[in-house]
């Protein structure tokens, strides 16, 4: 069997089963057994895959098959053009939340030696993207699960960011007063019963990095009411939401008085990111 064989193959399966980026996917299998990227694929499509490759690339399709995300078979995702490590015990890290790593650069001055807060840092993700773009800034992991912290650690390291720490905690709990320039969260915003959270990928993720209370909004309040106690005057707090829920956590920043309230959107075109500033600056 060829590369370009394995890769047909593997894609008209995934296509068959109903899978929409089944040639993308079929690639990304076929990258992670043969260890080459989708240029070398393409252009070594007559290079012949050994028997020991044809038989773990039948079985992550087939893991693919029973629904398991792209990304925990390969244990990668790229996030912010990084290739981030990733696992059950996290959220995936997905595009939309580009969108709060991109409002946080153009919001908060490059050269200042910042002290940011990601609450809930799962994977680190957006931490780890901010420290890589931003030297001068001190990036606050808090995580409260140790799994999630583990593999957080591990993107960390590979990525030999020294400016990155990651604390057990729960929120901003573990902050002091007045001492964050900004805090930043893709908290979960799900609501808790929403059909979602059992369909595609959803089902593999932490129920806990997903859902918030009835209206989806529980985590996000959560956060705002010990937010202001921990950012100091003027102090940015920048979060993702659900595309629907703009109105509502514009609404909840206004009640604890943020100022300069702002909503981005995402490559979609969805309402994703709300942000403001603490009173006072
Ligand atoms: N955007 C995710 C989804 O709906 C949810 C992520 C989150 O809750 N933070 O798939």
């Amino acid at each position: 069997m060829t590369l370009a064989d394995a890769r047909r193959a593997a894609a008209a399966q995934l296509a068959e089963a109903g899978y929409t980026s089944a040639p993308l996917e079929a690639d990304l299998v076929v990258g992670a057994v043969t260890g080459l990227d989708r240029a070398r694929l393409i252009a070594w499509s007559e290079q012949p895959l050994s028997s020991a490759q044809q038989v773990q690339l039948e079985q992550l399709v087939s893991r693919r098959l029973q629904g398991e995300p792209v990304a925990h078979l390969l244990g990668l995702r790229e996030f912010w053009s990084l290739e981030l490590r990733v696992g059950p015990a996290t959220l995936i890290p997905r595009p939309e939340t580009e969108t709060l790593v991109e409002h946080a650069l153009a919001a908060l001055p490059e050269r200042s030696p910042l002290w940011i807060a990601d609450l809930g840092t799962g994977s680190g993700a957006i931490a780890v993207a901010l420290a890589h773009e931003r030297r001068h800034w001190m990036l606050l992991g808090v995580e409260l699960s140790d799994a999630a912290l583990a593999i957080a650690a591990d993107n960390k390291a590979h990525l030999g960011l020294s400016n990155l720490a990651l604390i057990r905690g729960d929120w901003s709990a573990a902050f002091a007063p007045s001492g964050l320039d900004a805090i930043l969260a893709n908290p979960p915003y799900v609501p808790q019963h929403d059909p979602h959270l059992s369909q595609g990928d959803l089902r593999f993720e932490p129920r806990s990095a997903l859902a918030a209370g009835t209206d989806g909004l529980a985590a996000i309040r959560m956060i705002l009411a010990d937010a202001l106690r921990c950012l100091r005057p003027g102090g940015l707090l920048a979060l993702e939401h659900g595309w629907d829920q703009a109105n509502a956590v514009r609404a909840l920043l206004s009640e604890h008085k943020l100022t300069e309230i702002t909503t981005v959107r995402d490559l979609a075109g969805h309402e994703r990111v709300t942000s403001g500033r603490a009173p006072g600056g």
